[in-house]
């Protein structure tokens, strides 16, 4: 794996240098609106700390980095009112995945009925 990029973009939002729409913050985590909307609600939630991915994050962050960092993504998505109507989270990690953005990021999605699990994956499972 590469060392993490300071100058990533996420990076970026974080101190401020670039703007977003900001959707929660503490010391430890960041939630933003995705620039590019894949539905009506969709969030990307970011630790703070230089993490280029998921596998990255989980080997490098402690246990209670880890258990706060998915504890609040829940939070957020029921203060956005979808833990009843349902939502999907996607990490993804790596080159299969296209990840763009070499900062560990969650997606939060919802606000409307998501489609198969994968694009040209129409099963209901
Ligand atoms: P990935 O493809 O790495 O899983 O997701 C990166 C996400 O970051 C994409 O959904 C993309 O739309 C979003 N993104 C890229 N640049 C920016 C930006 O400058 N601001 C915001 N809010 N989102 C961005």
């Amino acid at each position: 794996m590469t060392n993490y990029d300071p100058n990533n973009i996420f990076a970026k939002i974080i101190r401020g240098e670039i703007p977003a729409t900001k959707v929660y913050e503490d010391d430890q985590i960041l939630a933003f609106n995705d620039i590019s909307r894949a539905a009506p609600t969709h969030v990307l939630v970011i630790p703070k700390g230089q993490f280029i991915n998921f596998a990255d994050f989980i080997s490098k962050a402690n246990d209670k980095e880890i258990v706060d960092f998915f504890k609040k993504v829940s939070d957020i998505a029921k203060s956005l009112n979808l833990t009843e109507s349902g939502y999907r989270l996607i990490s993804n990690t790596g080159p299969n995945a296209s990840q763009s953005v070499q900062h560990f990021h969650v997606h939060l999605i919802g606000g409307k009925k998501l489609g198969g699990l994968i694009p040209g994956d129409n099963n209901v499972r």
